[in-house]
């Protein structure tokens, strides 16, 4: 099928690149000509596992091109997905639909033949009606425009592998017709299709990332009561996660979530909640906000606590600047809130990343980078590990030993084996862990 992906970030370019995959010829649609002409040469702006082997087959074949002219893209193709981005509006809780419903003006001019529009981004409820309303008026193809909403559920770091092995597809579909067009793009992926109205759809999306939330600050607020009480916060979230209830996914205690996605989602599900009346929805979210906004704080005063005595002038190496690790995104990143406020309270701050030293130096141009591991700790009074990269876990503690003034390593991120470190001779501090304890 002959497809468009409007929007070309961190969700736009990887199903782009996913579509021509299953066979589909895509026209990627960007307004930055500079991200353009770079995929245009079949590199990626982005760092994300696989892709960069995807752009560039798709890109000589001729199967995937990129273009900043909606025009083009009308013309060369009858779907069309909006990737575009959903941030916070200026009250930072309700989402800034500015790039949704401008990208969707600027197209209706030019869809003069039925066409099908497939939303995929992040969108406060309601979105879909509205936007076949705005083409319905302003395409001259009218009604024949019809609106699709498909939520998209890829996680950053595995973003290849999502778009074309996901869980499952949901599709918000207006008409049979429609729910046709879907069905007969996504056959070659085979997974499960949940085919609902529109609506649902919208809230699927809300729901799902609002629930990894509260998991997330769940674990977290266990952390803090198991710090307090001696008990080993570890322990109890693979214990608690075999009862399939509960799982152990997004059990991971730390430093809390971040990223492009889920601190705006949650936050703006929280805002509709209160819209529509549902108040203790909105109290229960805003909880798990409060968890995750004091994780920083926690962090600071395990880190306090380990170098016995005030941060100030002492040199610490903050490990990650990712908000996770198989990404160089840095939006809302917990590693990078930990090292602005250790620097805030006086500490010397070198960060590193395997990836993300010119995403971060962009953002927090405050701070001292580099991406020589070893070179990190020299001279080091701590290192915090803030971003569960693989190159930490898996680093040789003998080697590194010496370079640091004092090996001790605080891991924010519950990811160390804290044995081989301690017995090379390192102290090892973990977030609600007291000390080194390996269940039997
Ligand atoms: P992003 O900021 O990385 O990308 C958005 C892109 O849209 C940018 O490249 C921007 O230049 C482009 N754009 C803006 N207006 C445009 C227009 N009129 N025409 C063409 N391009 C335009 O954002 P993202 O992280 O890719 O997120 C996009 C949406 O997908 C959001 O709603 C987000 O919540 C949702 N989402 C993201 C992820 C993720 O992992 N990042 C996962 C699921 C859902």
């Amino acid at each position: 099928m002959r497809v468009s992906v409007i929007g070309c970030g961190h969700l736009g370019i990887p199903h782009a690149a996913g579509m021509a995959e299953i066979g589909h010829e895509v026209i990627g649609v960007d307004t930055d000509q500079a991200k353009i002409d770079t995929l245009n040469q079949g590199e990626s702006p982005i760092y994300e596992a696989d892709l960069p082997d995807l752009l560039a087959r798709h890109t000589a074949s001729g199967r995937l091109r990129f273009t900043t002219s909606l025009a083009e893209a009308a013309e060369n193709a009858d779907v069309h997905f909006l990737a575009v981005g959903t941030p916070l509006d200026a009250d930072g809780r309700t989402y800034d639909m500015g790039q949704v419903f401008g990208a969707a003006r600027a197209l209706a001019p030019h869809l003069t033949r039925p066409a099908l529009i497939i939303g995929k981004s992040t969108v406060t409820p309601g979105t879909t009606a509205k936007l076949a309303d705005l083409l319905a008026r302003h395409a001259p193809a009218g009604r024949d425009v019809e609106v699709v909403w498909n939520p998209e559920f890829l996680r950053e770091g595995h973003a290849v592998a999502d778009t074309l092995r996901p869980d499952r597809i949901v599709a918000g579909v207006p008409s049979r017709h429609a729910e046709t067009i879907v069905r007969d793009l996504y056959a070659p992926i085979g997974a499960p299709l949940v085919v609902c109205d529109p609506p649902t759809a919208e809230m699927i999306k809300g729901a799902a990332n609002t629930f990894l939330g509260l998991k997330i600050s769940f674990i977290n607020a266990v952390a803090d009561m198991c710090a307090a009480s001696g008990a080993d916060v570890a322990t109890v979230a693979a214990t608690i996660g075999m009862d399939p209830r509960i799982g152990t996914g997004g059990m991971s205690p730390g430093i809390g979530y971040g990223g492009g996605c889920l601190p705006k989602d949650i936050r703006a599900f929280t805002a509709a909640a209160r819209q529509l009346g549902a108040d203790d929805a909105a109290t229960l979210l805003r909880a798990a906000e409060i968890i995750n906004e004091h994780r920083p704080t926690a962090a600071l005063d395990l880190i306090t606590r380990a170098l016995d005595g005030p941060l100030a002038g002492r040199p610490i190496t903050v490990w990650g600047a990712a908000f996770k690790p198989g990404t160089n995104d840095v939006r809302e990143s917990p590693a990078l809130a930990v090292a602005r406020l250790l620097q805030d309270h006086g500490a010397r701050i070198t960060v590193h990343d395997p990836h993300a030293v010119p995403t971060a130096l962009a953002r927090h141009p405050e701070l001292e980078y580099t991406d020589d591991l070893p070179a990190s700790l020299k001279g080091a009074d701590a290192v915090v590990l803030a971003t569960e990269w693989p190159h930490y876990r898996d680093a040789d503690p003998t080697t590194l030993h010496d370079l640091p003034a004092q090996p001790l390593i605080i891991d924010l991120r519950t990811t160390l084996d804290p044995r081989p470190w301690t017995a090379a001779g390192w102290r090892v501090r973990q977030l609600g862990r007291p000390g080194v304890r390996t269940p039997r």
